[in-house]
């Protein structure tokens, strides 16, 4: 194979990027200057070596705890769960949220194999022994894995004596986190709803 066919391969695996776009890529990085490739080459070892998920919440970052751990201004009082460390920074664009945050790393899917214990749930409950935290917002993605993932946490919360809240409102179903827009997320964090699991 040659350098230009392994680079359009390995283009190709990207998300979103079909074999047609990964030639025009290719092609496009061979004619642009030579400081370009560079850059985005050591980008993206970079991106691997340093990047790491933050050891409290799992956002990821390059300093560990990530700077919103760390931030004092942040409120303690408050975590939302999110499924995925990328949604954190998609909930962070809407500059409406001053609390901290936690990421599953997946959702409860038992058609794929993934239970409770595949997640960082026993990772949160430690957080929330610590007995600042009075109120959880999940923001799993509202699909039926998503939703589970949701009523399991109430469950595990109320035991705990921590207030549950689901952000769902306005998002729409089936939809990603990912996907929604600034205003969306906003207004569903405001209206966020109390829940409980009877
Ligand atoms: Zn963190």
């Amino acid at each position: 194979m040659t350098v230009l066919d392994s680079l359009i391969k390995q283009l190709s695996r990207l998300p979103g990027v079909g074999r047609k776009s990964a030639v025009r890529m290719a092609y496009h990085i061979l004619r642009a200057d030579e400081g370009y490739a560079a850059a985005l080459a050591e980008s993206i070892v970079h991106l691997r070596q340093r990047i790491r998920p933050c050891s409290v919440c799992g956002n990821y970052t390059e300093a560990d705890p990530c700077d919103i751990c760390s931030d004092p201004s942040r409120d303690r009082s408050i975590i939302c769960v999110v499924e995925q460390a990328q949604d954190i920074a998609v909930l962070e664009s809407t500059r409406e949220y001053r609390g901290l945050y936690h990421a599953l790393t997946g959702v409860i899917s038992p058609i794929d194999g993934v239970g409770p214990d595949d997640l960082t749930i026993g990772r949160l409950l430690e957080r929330l022994r610590g007995g600042e935290v009075t109120e959880v917002i999940l923001a799993t993605n509202p699909t039926v894995e998503g939703d589970t993932t949701a009523l399991y946490l109430v469950r595990l919360l109320e035991r705990e004596g921590v207030k549950a809240s689901r952000l769902a409102l306005g998002l729409p179903v089936g939809g990603d986190l990912e996907y929604a827009d600034r205003l969306t997320i906003a207004r569903s964090l405001r209206g966020r709803t109390a829940l409980s699991s009877d």
